[in-house]
């Protein structure tokens, strides 16, 4: 087992928090979790993590108790879990999972049993009980997708009304769309066209996002529909998304002026 335990990183080194999310998915594609294009697509989440200032910020959490009331107001929703995220936060999955009484589900892009079994070995190594997509029984096929990300669980993302796909492939996130499915997304890229084919797109680092869905899960747990409601009545996520934008502005145009 490659621990991370055991990199040796400076405390004081400003980008330690990055450094420590990127170990985590060196750690996931070491142990058989993760795949070296999985470790790009990481790259470009942390250019855009870097450029919006790797902090969650008040448009990110809007859209994050949007989706915990979501979550809560659906009537089958589902987590799929790739291997980046089953690297970065597989604790946080499953408890997530028990709070909003989301079903997991593992689907992967690149296609791999021996893969399969690990992600899933180690979301059970942190508590979960019921993983689909694992059984070739259960497995339903996406029409008119071509990765295997089409092959989906008939019991799961098959016939989910709510899925939440976090670092989603954008053909897919359209499919599901297409096929009246509510989506929500985490994706730092706010141009990627899952974030902008999304129902609830989260901008913000999963590392992150995930614990304040958490927080806000817990929070809202008692609340009735007709509260749940108010908040998805309320948030407009093409406004969100250009406020995300408009951070990314704001942020490059304070280094220009720091440069006069
Ligand atoms: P799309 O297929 O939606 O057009 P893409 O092809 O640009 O997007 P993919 O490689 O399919 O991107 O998906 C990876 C996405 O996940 C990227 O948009 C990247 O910004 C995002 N991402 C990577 N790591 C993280 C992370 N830790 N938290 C949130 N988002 C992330
Ligand atoms: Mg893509």
């Amino acid at each position: 087992m490659y621990d991370i335990n055991a990199i040796n990183l400076p405390k004081n080194h400003p980008r330690l928090k990055s450094l420590l999310i990127r170990d985590k998915l060196v750690a996931g594609f070491k142990n058989g979790l993760v795949v070296q294009q999985g470790l790009m697509a990481h790259g470009r989440g942390e250019a855009f993590d870097y450029l919006l200032g790797e902090k969650s910020m008040k448009y990110a959490k809007l859209a994050i108790k949007t989706a915990a009331a979501v979550l809560f107001l659906a009537k089958l929703p589902i987590i799929s879990v790739n291997g980046n995220i089953a690297a970065l936060c597989p604790r946080e999955i499953v408890e997530l999972s028990n709070i909003t009484n989301t079903k997991i589900e593992v689907n992967l892009f690149y296609h791999n049993e021996k893969r399969k079994q690990a992600i899933a070995n180690n979301l059970k190594k942190h508590g979960a009980k019921e993983i689909l997509g694992m059984k070739i029984e259960s497995h339903k096929h996406i029409k008119g997708l071509e990765s295997s990300r089409k092959v989906v669980d008939k019991d799961g993302i098959y016939k989910a009304d709510v899925v939440l796909v976090p670092l989603e492939d954008g053909d897919r996130c359209i499919k599901l769309k297409q096929l009246g499915k509510t989506i929500i997304t985490f994706d730092l890229n706010p141009f990627s066209r899952t974030s902008q084919t999304a129902d609830i797109t989260i901008i913000d680092n999963v590392v992150r996002g995930i614990i304040e869905l958490i927080r806000i899960s817990k929070k809202i747990s008692n609340k009735d529909d007709k509260y749940l409601r108010k908040i998805v009545n309320d948030f407009d996520n093409k406004k969100n998304i250009a406020l995300s934008i408009l951070q990314i502005n704001n942020n490059l145009l304070k280094n220009i002026i720091n440069y006069e």
